[in-house]
């Protein structure tokens, strides 16, 4: 080990923390996540990426690559391995100005994405938060405040650099490796690491976003109006609905459903959103003209001890009104978790099933249930919890990756369903047959 480590020290610009350095402490961890990495690689370059690669493949450790540090799963770090943070490839330039064509480094978070585009008046289908990282939100996916008009993360990005387990660099397009820039589109983390991500941008004014709250009773009709309402809302609009927040009340929290109208004209931004104001009761409306910047939140690092249960599934049209019905009666029960619904299709339904490796296309929503508190808590709500899936697991399909905390082979499954699945394995054969990169919803090279 040690020669190894006189042989990355030379090779590599970056930090390289250990134990007992004064950094240890936060950089051992990722923010839903605690761990004991030996070292903690900061790559400043692609070349360091690929010295640190080369270290942790010669190791023979456990490996964690981080972007942003936001997975619920906690791939971020590790106990006893090498991590790999990418917190300094985190550049971001518009590379074409025409085709606002930006690249983006590997560990940059969407906040610094929003504030180096807001002044260009481009943007790009996100997250919500500024500080969940581009890297992991991408590479499974992306469903953020414009994904009905503009699909995904991912089907936005024209192409990727990657440092692969072998510690080569290479390029992932509609052009070049068209297989592994398929794979990289869905299929997580698995095949390398990106250093950078081109995506196409897109024009963006200030947006009207905003919260439109109904009383709990009102849950039932309120949800399905507003799931009815989406098969035919104006693609400018994307729209959650949170209910049962343990910490507005449980099942007496107001239904809270958040709009973001992709566009400045208040004409169009109230036609499309006032059909959700008639749907019951309203009481409360924040509903702004905001830039766009200032639309995504700051996320929260839990305090210690605190865990998180995510879980995650898609739901198609026909099961839409059969699955609401189950999430509003678990949300007035007083056992629930927090609820929430994200309204997808529109330009994510349009990209052909096969085009990329994110499998659930077809859906019309993704919900997401959040268990949160200290561990005996969380214990003590795991059979409400596996009861409530229990009820919806006839009506769903498989799972979001990024929102879950988990990573059973069930859960693999269930996020690469079984063409999916073979399909990256061979990808997974050509790039990393080692399985270096494991620490992610893993896909197996055998
Ligand atoms: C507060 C919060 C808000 C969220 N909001 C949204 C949302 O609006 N929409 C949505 O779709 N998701 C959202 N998510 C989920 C989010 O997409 C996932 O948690 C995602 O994994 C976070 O990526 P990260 O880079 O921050 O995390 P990390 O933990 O750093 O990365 C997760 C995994 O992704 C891989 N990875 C990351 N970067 C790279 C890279 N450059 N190269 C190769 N592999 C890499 C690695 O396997 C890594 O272990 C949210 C999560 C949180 C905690």
């Amino acid at each position: 080990m040690s020669s190894a480590l006189e042989a990355v020290r030379r090779d590599f610009g970056g930090d390289i923390i250990e134990p007992g350095a004064a950094e240890y402490e936060s950089a051992s961890r990722s923010v839903l996540a605690a761990g004991s990495p030996v070292y903690v690689l900061r790559p400043e370059t692609v070349a360091d990426v690929r010295a640190g690669v080369r270290f942790a493949a010669g190791t023979g450790l456990v490996l964690s690559v981080r972007g942003g540090g936001h997975g619920f799963a906690g791939f971020g770090t590790n106990d006893g391995g090498v991590v790999i943070d990418l917190s300094r490839l985190a550049n971001v330039q518009v590379i074409d100005d025409e085709r606002h064509l930006v690249r983006i480094g590997g560990g940059a978070t969407w906040g610094q994405v929003a504030a180096a585009l807001a002044p260009h008046g481009l943007a790009i289908s996100s997250g919500d938060t500024r500080s969940v990282g581009v890297g992991g939100l991408t590479l499974s996916g992306g469903i953020g405040w414009k994904v009905r008009k503009y699909g995904l993360a991912l089907d936005n990005l024209a192409a990727a650099e990657l440092v692969t387990a072998s510690g080569e660099v290479v390029n992932a397009s509609a052009e070049e490796n068209q297989e592994l820039f398929w794979a990289i589109r869905g299929g997580g983390g698995n095949f390398g690491i990106v250093t950078s991500f081109d995506f196409v941008a897109h024009p963006t004014t200030d947006v009207f976003y905003g919260r439109i709250t109904f009383p709990a009773t009102e849950a039932a009709a309120v949800l399905q109006g507003w799931a009815d309402y989406l098969r035919t809302a104006p693609e400018e609009l994307t729209s959650v609905a949170d209910f049962a927040n343990p910490f507005a009340g449980g099942p007496e929290a107001p239904v809270e459903i958040h709009v973001a109208f992709d566009g400045d004209n208040p004409d169009l931004a109230a036609q499309a959103i006032d059909p959700i104001r008639r749907l019951g009761t309203v009481t409360g409306d924040n509903v702004a003209l905001v830039p766009y910047e200032d639309m995504l939140v700051d996320g929260m690092t839990p305090p210690p001890g605190i865990e998180l249960v995510t879980r995650s599934a898609f739901v198609r049209k026909e099961s839409v009104s059969e699955v609401l019905q189950i999430l509003t009666e678990a949300g007035a029960s007083g056992r629930s978790p927090f609820i929430a619904v994200h309204s997808v299709g529109g330009a994510v339904a349009r990209v052909p099933d096969d085009a990329t490796a994110y499998a659930y296309r077809q859906a019309e929503l993704m919900i997401v249930t959040t268990t949160v508190g200290p561990k005996p808590v969380v214990q003590a709500a795991r059979p409400a919890l596996a009861a409530i899936w229990g009820r919806l697991a006839p009506h769903v399909d498989g799972a979001y990756a990024n929102f879950l905390a988990s990573a059973t082979e069930e859960d693999v499954a269930a996020v690469y369903p079984g063409e999916t699945y073979q399909r990256l394995a061979a990808v997974k054969r050509q790039y990393d047959p080692g399985n270096l990169f494991a620490r992610n919803h893993n896909v197996l090279p055998q």
